[in-house]
């Protein structure tokens, strides 16, 4: 246990950034309560490919990404999706994502997450061992296939963004992409394999670890939505207003993924937060089904095969649609005879459908650090296509700031108003 002063935090969310931060705040000493309506680590963490990428520093949106856009729009098989009426309310959020992909921005916003990921397998490897479940993480890394060299060379820039961070990874041949992974379709012929990555074959197994250590040691949680927040005299909030209860509070977390944009603006800051809601299809397991070790991206149709414990999982799709939209599962079932061409004796027979709400900030770094309205308040959201993977160093900050220690990272390139 660390000398740091005991506080009384209540976090709202308990999805895996939730999850990770009671956890590690508990460990620190401190009196840790939990709020969501939902059974921890069901929502968007339940369903997600399961990479932790230590070397994902290439943001959502890079330069030359608008050009293509127009074309991606039309094409009923590629992996983005707008649903028009939402557009209107999505725009500011779609200006600033394209601000985003400058060449000089997306550069920058490479190096600030590259400050995050370079210690988050660290931070999942103390967390894992909070929770006695460092066998979750299996360290098999990371793969992406390509069909040929011009499509690898498709690859450039991100390669350079990966030099800029000293990321490990490798160029692999045909015959060593057989040796990796014998299962792949022979139509791949070349990989980009960043060996450093891990792999958790089941996240929600993840949440369940996390949140049995948070409970077993005295956490506690109630399953209740947060409504609104009572102020104190002082401005500051002093409890919150769930469906069941009021709940006094102290130090106030908000890491209730893509809801937090609601939240945020009750508490005085205005974040431009969307979902880019994404899909998945997980197939039964076959005894003479393909073998696949690690989670793969398959360069083309941009979607990943996980090999998941309780099936092979298609995870695929960008989805700009908000949160209140009915899911469409017509194109990623569009997508199962090409996931079975890539990998061959894939069962058609589909298990489960999902769909989740990535919380997405429009330059692809989350939100992390104090509230600048509010001195209690702190906010871990915004973790996009990487809240798995960050959910852990995400924490080990929030933990950081609540000790009022220095931190190694400097969460000015995170802060809530920097749109
Ligand atoms: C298809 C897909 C594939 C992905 N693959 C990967 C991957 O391989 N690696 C990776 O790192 N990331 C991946 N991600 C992203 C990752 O899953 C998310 O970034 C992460 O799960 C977000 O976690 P979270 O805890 O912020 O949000 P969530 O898991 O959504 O949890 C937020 C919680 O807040 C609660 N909440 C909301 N409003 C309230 C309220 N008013 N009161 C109380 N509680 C509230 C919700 O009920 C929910 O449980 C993927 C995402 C998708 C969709």
């Amino acid at each position: 246990m660390l000398d740091v002063p005991v506080r009384k935090v209540t976090i709202i969310g308990a999805g895996i950034v939730g999850l990770a931060t009671a956890l590690t705040l508990q460990s620190e000493g401190h009196s840790v309560t939990l709020i969501d309506p939902r059974p921890p680590g069901s929502g968007t963490s339940f369903g997600n490919a399961g990479a932790i990428v230590s070397g994902g520093v290439v943001p959502t949106a890079v330069p030359g990404l608008w050009k293509r856009v127009p074309k991606m729009l039309l094409d009923p098989m590629s992996p983005l999706k707008i649903r028009w009426p939402y557009l209107p309310r999505l725009a500011p959020w779609l200006l600033r994502f394209l601000d985003a992909s400058r060449e000089a921005k997306a550069l920058k916003i490479s190096r600030d997450l590259s400050t995050l990921t370079e210690h988050c397998l660290d931070a999942h490897h103390r967390l894992a061992d909070l929770a006695g479940a460092r066998s979750i993480l299996k360290p098999v890394g990371w793969l992406k296939v390509y069909r040929d060299e011009d499509a690898y060379a498709g690859t450039a820039y991100d390669r350079g963004l990966m030099d800029l961070a000293g990321v490990n990874y490798q160029h692999l041949n045909s015959d060593e992409l057989r040796q990796l992974e014998p299962g792949i379709s022979r139509d791949y012929t070349v990989g980009l394999f960043q060996p450093d990555a891990s792999f958790v074959s089941t996240p929600y197994a993840l949440s369940q670890a996390l949140f049995a250590a948070f409970t077993e040691r005295g956490g506690v949680h109630h399953q209740e939505e947060v409504r609104r927040f009572e102020f104190g005299d002082n401005g500051e909030p002093r409890a919150v207003v769930t469906t069941h209860a009021i709940h006094p509070v102290e130090t106030l977390v908000i890491a209730a993924g893509a809801w937090s944009k609601q939240l945020a603006r009750q508490l005085g800051s205005k974040v431009s937060l969307d979902t880019e809601r994404g899909y998945h299809l997980s197939f039964a397991r076959t005894e003479a089904g393909p073998v696949l070790n690690r989670p793969t991206l398959f360069g083309g149709p941009q979607f990943v095969l996980s090999p998941m414990a309780d099936g092979i999982r298609l995870n695929a799709g960008v989805e700009l649609a908000g949160i209140d939209a009915e899911p469409d599962f017509t194109r990623i079932k569009a997508l199962v005879p090409l996931a079975q061409q890539c990998l061959p004796g894939l069962s058609g027979e589909i298990t489960r459908e999902w769909m989740g709400y990535r919380p997405s900030t429009p330059d692809s770094k989350p939100v992390i650090g104090r509230s600048p309205v509010h001195g209690n308040v702190l906010y871990a959201f915004g973790h996009g296509h990487m809240g798995l993977g960050l959910s852990a160093i995400t924490a080990r900050l929030i933990a950081d700031l609540v000790a009022g220690r220095e931190s190694q990272i400097s969460l000015a390139p995170f802060a809530a108003d920097r749109f």
